[in-house]
């Protein structure tokens, strides 16, 4: 198959349209069989629920080429079970997990000459997401939803290597103690828009949100949790009802210990001990660990002995094992991979 002319090392994470996307309508109790469609837009009544009430939930994932040429997915069992759990908490129905795959399946191969090459360090990157599609002014959940996946070919994360970031701790919090800040939802996104600003044009990279009842835990940014690791080389991250379920982050939580032999604990994370760790870093789909160099707590700064020029021993490791699995250079856990074909 003939790949587009694209410069995939040039790509930055903006939209491109790709050639096909996959949609189904629920209507009358029921999900509709699915299509891929060429039609990018979306023609919706002007009182649809989704503007009114936000009422949408989404994932992310990727597909990519391993080193032996096959395009693969990254553990997708895992997306269309958090979306399921999104949509319940959101009073949406859920779409099926062997419909999700069978979409991703679909998308992708309709998109195959937007995957990018192995070794270029591009991605095809997948978006579904659903929406409350009937007109809605009392307050109430639709009873119409459209399920959709586009994919867009995203670069590189890291160009020219990994740097180190500096995050703040912000004033702002990102999720209730039984709000929902555990699914995936535009909703808590919107919310986060104006602090993201707020912080880039403060010079700082991130947010680190804090637990909004107590203000001293430790919860995550705006889209990626943490792993900290000990100055004994335990591997942390935080623990919350609040926290988005990375699927990154509990997959390299099973590699710390799985295949480096190390302790990993998920428990609560205090702001007052931060101070004390060896080494920081933020863990998504996009980036997989991003490295932590600075932690600035209202002008007291944290400097991460690991410091601002590379990621810290154990976080290296945990990436080039993670990426490893992912491109095929080393054996996954049974399910991991997941093969389009
Ligand atoms: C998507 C997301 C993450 C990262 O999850 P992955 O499954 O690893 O991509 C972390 N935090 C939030 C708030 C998110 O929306």
């Amino acid at each position: 198959m003939e790949k587009k002319d694209i410069d995939w090392s040039k790509l930055g994470f903006a939209y491109q349209q790709t050639d096909m996307r996959y949609v189904s309508n629920y209507k009358d109790g029921a999900w509709d069989e699915g299509v891929l469609t060429a039609d990018a837009n979306i023609t919706l009544n002007e009182c649809a629920c989704i503007f009114q009430y936000c009422q949408e939930c989404f994932e992310g994932l990727k597909a990519y080429t391993t080193e032996d040429g096959r395009i693969v997915t990254f553990r997708p069992d895992l997306n269309a079970e958090r979306m399921m759990d999104s949509a319940a908490r959101l009073e949406m129905p859920q779409f099926p997990k062997e419909r999700f795959i069978d979409a991703v399946n679909q998308v992708v191969k309709a998109n195959a000459a937007y995957v990018p090459p192995f070794g270029s360090g591009a991605t095809l990157y997948i978006r579904p997401y659903m929406m409350g599609t009937n007109p809605v002014i009392g307050v109430k959940p639709a009873d119409e939803f459209q399920f959709r996946m586009f994919t867009t070919p995203v670069g590189p994360y890291f160009k020219g290597g990994a740097k180190p970031i500096t995050i703040r701790v912000s004033d702002f919090d990102r999720a209730a103690p039984h709000g929902t800040g555990h699914i995936k939802a535009g909703l808590n996104y919107a919310m986060s828009l104006h602090a993201i600003v707020d912080a880039h044009q403060q010079g700082y990279d991130e947010n680190m949100y804090l637990d909004a009842a107590t203000r001293t835990k430790v919860e995550e940014t705006g889209g990626a949790n943490f792993i900290f690791v000990t100055k004994d080389n335990k591997v942390v991250t935080p623990k919350s009802r609040s926290i988005l379920p990375s699927i990154t982050r509990r997959s390299l939580m099973y590699v710390a210990k799985e295949y480096l032999g190390l302790e990993a604990e998920e428990r609560e994370v205090t702001l007052e001990e931060v101070k004390d760790f060896a080494e920081c870093g933020l863990c998504g789909t996009a980036a997989v660990i991003s490295p932590v160099g600075k932690i600035v707590d209202h002008g007291k700064e944290i400097l991460l002995p690991s410091g601002m020029d590379d990621m810290g021993p154990v976080i290296k490791k945990l990436y080039d094992t993670l990426t490893g699995i992912q491109m095929g250079r080393i054996e996954p856990p049974k399910g991991w991979i997941h093969v389009i074909e």
